[in-house]
């Protein structure tokens, strides 16, 4: 029989987006109405160092560099300079003047929200703390000069360094960029993808096929996928007809995340909907005719007819890719089985400080440290890293046994929800991050998920994410 949630469960959860492993409580609220009118002809934030908030003298100094406004870099940059006081200055080089939230985009999908209630500004950050925001795009980081080129010809030099640029997608299963753009979105990045998928789901017809694929861990926030084919299953369901099919191609040999739930999801609530089919290969899409093939786990060669095709393919660290300017400041330093892949910055989890390059900091989705690639996520390991820059700048060690929680909510239908949540300490015989219980690391350590899914848990997401992005950009 299952049960409901323990309050004492849904106060952690609560409170989660909040936690952060030195004790100091973060600025709730949020943003989503910048007006951006404060920008320079340099692309500076022209209010830069004009803080609203009263910033500590801590003596200590600094000059940090970030890439990328997204969960990770948004969130350390605030905290450095919390935490840092005035004497750590702090630019942060992002290239959009808005940052579209992926988390809750599914919900776009079934019209449950708007891309504009997931748009954050950087005002904030800059008004409040005194980051200094340069809008441009990294183009190279020049290591040894300590420095980085900018899309608009300028550079920057840096003490230290933190790369946080989430993610770019590979060309796969004979798609190209310009099909995910245009014929069979991904949307695993929210933006107009997201907007063109829920076009074409909104346009389908009666009782149609949508095919969905998932890329072999580790990709970006592990129950996304299925969380996503459980709105389109109640999304087609409720306005296409109840002998519309959601056929799921996963790659992976089983679920990722919350197996409990999405088991209980896809055989009871969305029964005859979803078709989940794991431990695919071979999957090729046309993007034109929308027949996809693949090899299922019996080896036999398959083709379904779909009407809309939803894949997510692999990806790897933003600027990645052979010649990119993450691979050829040399941080994609990552293994698959033993065989270098160059997908991801491995990093020493004490400080996120990269294993291949010293004085560079690498957070969120890019980087690989035994966590989760969420949002929720991002913004732990930038309080991890932040609290480690500034006890470096203050001469002493980063702490030596790090604490970091992932908290996870999952609609299952337009007003019910899952949730998913767990502790990650410091292995030292591994040196990564593993699940905690019972107070340590224990080998084989579930995440813990909700006991049912029900409407409290759906109220309750909206509060952990307006926490948690209040939190971060705020
Ligand atoms: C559908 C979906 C649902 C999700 N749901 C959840 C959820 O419920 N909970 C959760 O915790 N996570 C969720 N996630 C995962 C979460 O969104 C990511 O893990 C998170 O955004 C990673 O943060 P990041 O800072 O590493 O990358 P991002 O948030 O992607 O930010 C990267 C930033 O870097 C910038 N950038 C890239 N290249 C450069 C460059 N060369 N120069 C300067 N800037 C650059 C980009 O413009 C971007 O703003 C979801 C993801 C998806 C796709």
């Amino acid at each position: 029989m299952r049960t409901n949630t323990t309050p004492s469960r849904r106060k952690m959860l609560m409170l989660a987006a909040a936690a952060v492993t030195t004790g100091i409580i973060p600025i709730l609220g949020h943003t989503d109405d910048d007006s951006h009118e404060d920008y320079d002809s340099d692309g500076k934030y022209a209010s830069g160092n004009n803080t609203t908030f009263a910033l500590a003298n801590t003596g200590l100094t600094a000059n940090i560099v970030v890439i990328g406004g997204g969960m990770a870099g948004v969130s350390v940059a605030k905290y450095l300079r919390l935490w840092g006081g005035a004497g750590i200055k702090v630019t942060l080089v992002e290239p959009s003047l808005t940052y579209t939230s992926n988390i809750m985009s599914n919900l776009v999908l079934n019209n449950t929200r708007t891309m504009s209630s997931l748009a954050y500004g950087y005002t904030s950050v800059a008004t409040k703390y005194g980051v200094v925001i340069k809008q441009a795009a990294v183009q190279s980081i020049n290591t040894t000069a300590k420095s980085v080129a900018l899309s608009d010809g300028s550079t920057l030099a840096y003490d230290r360094l933190i790369v946080a640029p989430g993610v770019d997608f590979m060309d796969a299963y004979g798609l190209t960029q310009s099909d995910y753009e245009n014929k069979t979105p991904h949307a695993w990045r929210a933006g107009p993808q997201t907007e063109l998928l829920r076009t074409q789901l909104a346009n389908m017809s009666n009782n149609g096929t949508f095919v969905m694929t998932i890329p072999k861990a580790p990709y970006r926030c592990p129950p996304g996928p299925y969380e996503r084919a459980c709105l389109v299953a109640d999304f087609l369901k409720n306005y296409k007809g109840s002998a519309s099919k959601v056929i799921i191609l996963d790659e992976n040999a089983s679920i990722q995340a919350e197996v409990d739930n999405f088991t209980y999801a896809f055989n009871s609530i969305h029964r005859g909907v979803i078709d989940y089919r794991p431990g695919v290969t071979n999957i090729q899409i046309n993007p034109d005719t929308k027949v996809v093939t693949y090899t299922d786990q019996l080896l036999v060669s398959q083709s379904i007819n779909a009407q809309v095709v939803n894949p997510i393919p692999p990806h790897r660290a933003a600027g990645s890719a052979p010649g990119s300017w993450l691979a050829n400041a040399g941080l994609n330093n990552s293994s698959s089985n033993g065989v270098p892949d160059g997908r991801w910055c491995v990093v020493d989890v004490l400080s996120y400080e990269s294993t291949a390059v010293a004085g560079v900091h690498v957070i969120g989705d890019a980087s690989s440290c035994g966590l989760p690639k969420a949002g929720h996520v991002a913004n732990q390991e930038a309080k991890i890293c932040a609290d480690a820059i500034i006890r470096i700048a203050g001469g002493q060690a980063p702490d030596s046994g790090p604490v970091a929680n992932s908290a996870c909510y999952s609609p299952i239908t337009a007003s019910t929800a899952s949730w998913l949540t767990a502790v990650y300490q410091y292995d030292a015989s591994t040196r990564r991050m593993a699940i905690a219980s019972n107070g340590g690391v224990t080998s084989g350590a579930r995440a813990t998920e909700a006991a049912s899914i029900t409407n409290g848990n759906f109220r309750q997401m909206n509060t952990w994410f307006n926490t948690l992005m209040g939190d971060t950009f705020s």
